[in-house]
C-alpha cells in the first residue's frame, strides 16, 4: 500500500481526513479546518499529522 501523504510503501494504512492547524499570530485567530477528502496514511503520518479518524 502507498501512503497518500508521504507516498511511502507500507504495510498497512489508516483512512483520515487531514487536518490544518494555524497557530495564532498578531493578526489571526488560531484555526482548524478539517479536509473532507478521505487520505490513506501510514503510521509515522499518523503520528507526525494532525489528522482527524474518518
Ligand atoms: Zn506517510
Amino acid at each position: 500500500m502507498t501512503c497518500e501523504s508521504c507516498g511511502a510503501e507500507v504495510a498497512g494504512v489508516e483512512p483520515v481526513h487531514r487536518k490544518y492547524v494555524t497557530v495564532a499570530a498578531a493578526d489571526r485567530e488560531p484555526a482548524e479546518r478539517v479536509l473532507a477528502e478521505v487520505e490513506n496514511w501510514c503510521f509515522a503520518c499518523l503520528t507526525l499529522y494532525p489528522h482527524e479518524p474518518a
